[in-house]
């Protein structure tokens, strides 16, 4: 766990509270808190490390043993760039926002959390030009619409940090970029300000409050398995397998009690889980009807949660009726049920992240 205090400074009027407490829930490494201390800024423009160094004595003290602060302003850095970084504190100019995009400061907000973290965890390349990628560098400054847009780590990024060899921390860090990067582009492509898009936390999420230790709300179970219930015993040892993998599938038959509704049984398992997993074998899905499954799995693209088709041996393509699936990246299970190259491709759509990194 590695916590983020946020700050800003005035006279931005940022929802500073709703980011935080969305993106913790949504996180599974990273907290995110308001910073108590408030921030004033004392010189006229952003430099380091003279504007730091004006920052209050209690703000000092509030950020002295965390992870990172980041002070958001409207003022402008002496070189007109985004950002510098000074100890664990980086203050974020938001000078001219007007001009560089339409979309809202607060997913300018997003997006410097995602971009710093990035960074953290690789610091070692930046796209000179305009990709859209995280890691563009950002000389252009209006570039950044398009990288809120679409929010993401391009093919050649991703090669590059699967071949780095990370930290237990630093593979957490990059799993929550992932999410935060999915945060971003879902409310980013519907121009959409991410905090009417994210909404008040509801209820039955718990918010997150200054002061208090644990994270409350989490999903229960990493991973549903969807299947036809002639596949069961291959199923079974495929829950083993995650068990042991340290994982917490959700399997129908330790669950739901018989005779619940077929619907209810899907509603309560989506709002349960962070990924679906869905095994297909030589008869298809069985029970799962047509309808339902294409239902369940935009329920779960629109909630962000991964969906991973699964061919059993024996299998060899995706069924006719099945071919949307086509669009996920899916594991496939070629001699037998015990293929290791196929668990690790699993626990790595799970997981987002490679095991044993
Ligand atoms: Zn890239």
């Amino acid at each position: 766990m590695k916590e983020i205090l946020l700050y800003q400074d005035e006279p931005l009027n940022l929802d500073l509270n709703t980011i935080v407490n969305n993106l913790t829930n949504k996180c599974s490494f990273l907290r995110f808190k308001v910073g108590t201390s408030k921030s004033v800024i004392e010189t006229p423009f952003l430099k380091k490390p003279e504007s730091y160094q004006s920052l209050s004595d209690s703000l000092k003290k509030e950020t002295e043993n965390i992870f990172k602060a980041y002070i958001f302003s409207e003022k402008q850095y002496h070189n007109n760039y985004f950002f510098e970084s000074y100890e664990n504190k980086v203050i974020i100019s938001f000078f001219g926002w007007d001009s560089l995009t339409k979309l809202s400061m607060q997913n300018g907000v997003v997006y410097f959390i995602a971009d710093l973290l990035a960074l953290y965890i690789d610091n070692t390349y930046r796209h000179d030009e305009t990709t859209g990628c995280i890691y563009d560098f950002g000389w252009h400054k209006p570039g950044i619409d398009l990288e809120m847009r679409k929010a993401s780590i391009c093919k050649k990024c991703q090669v590059r940090l699967s071949k780095r060899k990370f930290g237990k921390d630093d593979s957490e860090i990059h799993s929550d970029l992932n999410k935060i990067l999915g945060e971003l582009r879902n409310a980013s492509q519907k121009d959409q300000d991410i905090v009417l898009y994210w909404g008040p936390v509801s209820s039955d999420e718990p918010q997150e409050t200054i002061g208090d230790k644990k994270k409350i709300f989490s999903k229960k179970y990493d991973v549903f398995l969807a299947h036809n219930y002639v596949d069961k015993p291959n199923v079974r040892l495929i829950c083993e397998e995650l068990r042991r993998r340290g994982l917490n599938p959700w399997l129908d038959e330790e669950q739901i009690p018989p005779g619940r509704m077929f619907q209810d049984y899907i509603q309560e398992a989506i709002n349960n889980i962070s990924s679906a997993a869905i095994i297909i074998g030589n008869n298809g899905l069985g029970k799962w009807q047509h309808l339902e499954l294409r239902s369940f799995i935009s329920r779960c693209v629109v909630r962000n949660i991964p969906v991973i088709p699964v061919l059993l041996p024996g299998a060899d393509r995706l069924p006719e009726n099945l071919i949307f699936l086509r669009e996920f990246v899916w594991v496939d299970f070629i001699n037998n049920i015990s293929e290791t190259k196929a668990y690790d491709d699993l626990e790595w759509g799970i997981r987002d992240r490679r095991p044993n990194q």
